[in-house]
């Protein structure tokens, strides 16, 4: 026996001062295919890129992730080789990292505060959202599952009300903390977004109802096809409930508001998607009927992430002429950068500086041409973007036989028309939730995700459903949603 502590293993550093790159789909083959883009990272990759990380003593990653992930704990154990481990880590605070490997705008969130993000010097952050993903993918490919502890029964009833992101999060930690979840989808998919607006090339569907399969597991009771408001009040809901989250999102489509925009051909981007994605229009002529008419020409309105995700859906469509039309340059376009340089690199064509006057129509009631004004750049808005501002007597005329409008979206009104009661934000018109609690104005009734903030991001909605969960669990057991405050010992 000898005295000496055992050595602490060495951890492997890869000094590199890029990402790990990951390969995908050339632009010339994905045009005609709606496989997912990139293609992911192997094993080897993953822990390449896993041993960038410096391990900072302050994580600024985790601060940055609206879920609070433990980035560092996760890429330490990737890094030694434990997939599994580093699989848990994320598990505590996120249960769809496949999904948010792919989605998040991690380049504005976790990416962007690390330590290793310096342009400046050449440098780029640790490739956080890849190796989520990978982490995410591997454990499914591995049938690695974590089914959580179930705390024994409250003998509480919970009704959750839309299956997106925000709802499948609450429906999660509340099974989880021992009440009996429902969750009412007003459509035949659950998912939300995920699943009717987010393309398969950018987010697989069997990846998703992969994870929707976990909460059925657990014990979460889902009724499809069951619009709350419709088929049945929120009231009665409530009366069946002993509490109730409402996530519905905002899937209301804004409108342009010019001449011409009732005439066949002009489409809302939810509509679009929801025909291509939800409807199977995507696998016309081989396995569903087309619920989108064949189109030569379109123009998709917009620069937002629904926007690329409707014309690079057009591109797989094969439309001769692909063009995104956007009154501001191409430097202000809200997108990630990564969608935009995907559609650029898959051909939109993009029409930037340009804001639609008119659509105009053939005398049959179809689209065949839309009016545009060309725009320029004039000072900052309150959006802190330089304000588009019309060239006179700049005016063109596009050849289009399709629109898409993609300008944003408000909030779902089915459940809020049901409800004049409830309190809803005068500007915005989604529902006023608590800052800290998500309840609503009526007590027993929290809100997260798009229908509380508007259109915002997963990561933001699932931070919602998760708060919401906390206040909602205290609600249920004492009465009382607020979180009780600490009293410092002196
Ligand atoms: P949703 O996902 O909208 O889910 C709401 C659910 O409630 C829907 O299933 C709806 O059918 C259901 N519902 C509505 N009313 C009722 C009712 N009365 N009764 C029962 N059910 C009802 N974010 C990112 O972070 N990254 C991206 O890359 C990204 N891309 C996007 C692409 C598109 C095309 C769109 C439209 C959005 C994108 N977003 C992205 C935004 C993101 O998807 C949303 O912020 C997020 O899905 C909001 O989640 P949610 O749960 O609040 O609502
Ligand atoms: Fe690792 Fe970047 Fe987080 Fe530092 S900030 S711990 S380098 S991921």
């Amino acid at each position: 026996m000898t005295d000496e502590k055992p050595k602490k293993k060495k951890r492997l550093m890869n000094k590199s001062k890029v990402k790990t790159p990951m390969r995908e789909q050339t632009p010339e083959a994905r045009i005609y295919n709606y496989e997912e883009v990139p293609l992911g990272y192997s094993v080897e990759e993953a822990v390449s890129e896993a041993q960038r990380c410096i391990q900072c003593k302050d994580k600024p990653c985790q601060h940055g992730c609206p879920v609070g992930i433990d980035i560092p704990a996760f890429m330490l154990k990737l890094g030694a080789g434990d997939i599994e481990g580093a699989y848990r880590k994320i598990k505590e605070k996120n249960f769809l990292p496949s999904i948010c490997g792919r989605v998040c705008p991690q380049e504005d969130q976790c990416e962007l505060v690390c330590t290793l993000n310096k342009p400046d010097k050449g440098r780029e952050s640790s490739a956080i959202g890849r190796v989520e993903r990978f982490i995410g993918d591997y454990a499914m490919n591995n049938d690695i599952r974590i089914v959580p502890d179930i705390a024994p029964a409250t003998g509480k009833k919970v009704a959750v009300i839309g299956s997106g992101p925000a709802g499948l999060t609450a429906a999660s930690d509340l099974i989880q903390l021992g009440h009996d979840v429902t969750v009412f989808e007003a459509l035949h998919k659950p998912g939300g977004v995920l699943f009717y607006g987010i393309p398969e090339f950018r987010l697989p569907k069997a990846t998703l109802m992969e994870e929707i399969e976990g909460l059925k597991d657990m014990g979460v009771k889902f009724v499809m096809n069951y619009p709350v408001g419709k088929a049945e009040s929120l009231d009665s809901i409530r009366d069946r409930f002993d509490a109730t989250f409402v996530g519905t999102g905002a899937g209301l489509p804004w409108f342009l508001n010019i001449p011409g925009e009732n005439l066949n051909g002009v489409y809302s981007a939810n509509e679009f998607l929801t025909r291509v994605n939800l409807m199977g229009g995507y696998q016309f002529p081989h396995k569903a009927d087309t619920p989108v008419k064949k189109i030569k020409s379109i123009a998709v309105i917009g620069a937002g992430n629904t926007a690329m995700d409707s014309s690079r859906t057009a591109k797989r469509m094969g439309i001769e002429t692909v063009n995104l039309v956007y009154r501001r340059s191409r430097l202000e376009m809200p997108a990630r950068q990564e969608e935009i340089h995907h559609a650029d690199q898959e051909g939109v064509n993009f029409y930037t500086l340009h804001s639609p006057l008119e659509f105009i129509g053939d005398g049959k009631g179809n689209l065949c041409a839309m009016k545009v004004q060309e725009m320029e750049l004039g000072e900052p808005d309150d959006s802190g973007r330089r304000r588009p501002v019309p060239i006179e007597g700049a005016v063109k005329t596009l050849d289009v036989d399709t629109a898409v409008i993609s300008i944003g979206q408000g909030p779902n009104p089915l459940l809020i028309n049901d409800c004049p009661d409830l309190k809803l934000n005068d500007r915005k018109g989604t529902i006023e939730a608590d800052e800290v609690t998500f309840q609503t104005s009526y007590p027993d009734v929290f809100a997260g995700g798009d229908i509380v903030t508007g259109g915002a991001t997963v990561i933001l909605a699932m931070g919602a459903g998760r708060q919401a969960a906390e206040a909602m669990h205290r609600f249920l057991m004492t009465g009382d949603a607020k979180p009780k405050l600490e009293v410092a010992e002196v």
